[in-house]
């Protein structure tokens, strides 16, 4: 059984196949999935999926990449959170691939969402890109983290160093691995995973974005989150079994979901 720990099954082109992709999921024994928000406006809807289907999960926050969409307010976010089926604030973060110029409004955003998730104790969905540096300054200044009194979170997609996993896994966050990882070029990332203990491992989709091998340049869906735990399984040379049970296990003590 496998959980997909970050997809974004509220964009249209995936809400409208929700019976198909729910179908798939159940094929591929992918029991839960947890939808992402990106922005307010979009909220609601994320909320609503949560809400008619047991087998999604829901978070709320604004993505750096969204640069014109309503800034959130601490207490915004701490009052949208509470609803049993948010179990995460996010994703937040820093993006300085996609955009460019003074990017101290992505900065303040974060910040804002780390204070929010030390007040609910809801755990962080942080993305992180060409800003290792930045993000894990700001998560120390703001006490992410199980050591700062925080309840630290996952670090999604992730596509940077060893030593920034380890940063954040010291931190008690986990580490998140999308289909970017089963891509042949990615051998860097690979070198990563192995390194990794399967503890600290969190394994997502991201979709619609980013399909794994061999469905990659497909529309990405949920189900397709197994293929990423049969990579990692052949890379670490455990079995799928094992990665499925302990990916799903730490999904559960993070996010502090009952099975
Ligand atoms: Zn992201
Ligand atoms: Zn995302």
């Amino acid at each position: 059984m496998y959980i997909d720990s970050h997809c974004h099954i509220n964009f249209p082109e995936l809400a409208a196949r929700m019976p198909e992709i729910l179908a798939k999921m159940a094929d591929n024994q992918v029991t839960h999935a947890l939808c992402v928000s990106v922005d307010l406006p979009d909220f609601p809807q994320v909320l609503a999926l949560a809400h008619q289907y047991p087998h999604i999960y829901a978070s709320v926050g604004v993505h750096p990449d969204y640069e014109d969409t309503p800034e959130p307010t601490v207490e915004q976010l701490v009052q949208l959170a509470d609803d049993p089926k948010i179990i995460a604030i996010g994703e937040t973060g820093l993006d300085y691939y996609r955009l460019e110029g003074d990017l101290e409004w992505q900065r303040e955003r974060f910040r804002t969402h780390i204070k929010a998730s030390r007040i609910t104790r809801k755990p962080l969905i942080i993305h992180t890109r060409s800003a290792s540096e930045d993000t894990i300054r700001i998560m120390r200044e703001e006490g992410a983290g199980t050591e700062a009194g925080g309840v630290a979170g996952v670090m999604h997609c992730f596509t940077e160093s060893l030593e920034v996993a380890k940063a954040a896994i010291e931190m008690g966050f986990y580490i998140s691995f999308s289909g970017i990882v089963t891509f042949k070029s990615a051998k860097e990332l690979q070198a990563v995973a192995l390194e990794l203990p399967l503890e600290r491992i969190l394994i997502e989709t991201d979709s619609p974005y980013l399909a794994p091998v061999p469905f990659r340049g497909k529309m990405n869906e949920p189900g397709f989150v197994a293929h990423v735990a049969e990579y990692l399984a052949k890379l670490k040379g455990v079995t799928v079994e094992e990665v499925a049970a302990q990916t799903t296990a730490n999904f559960r003590k993070l996010f502090n979901v009952a099975a």
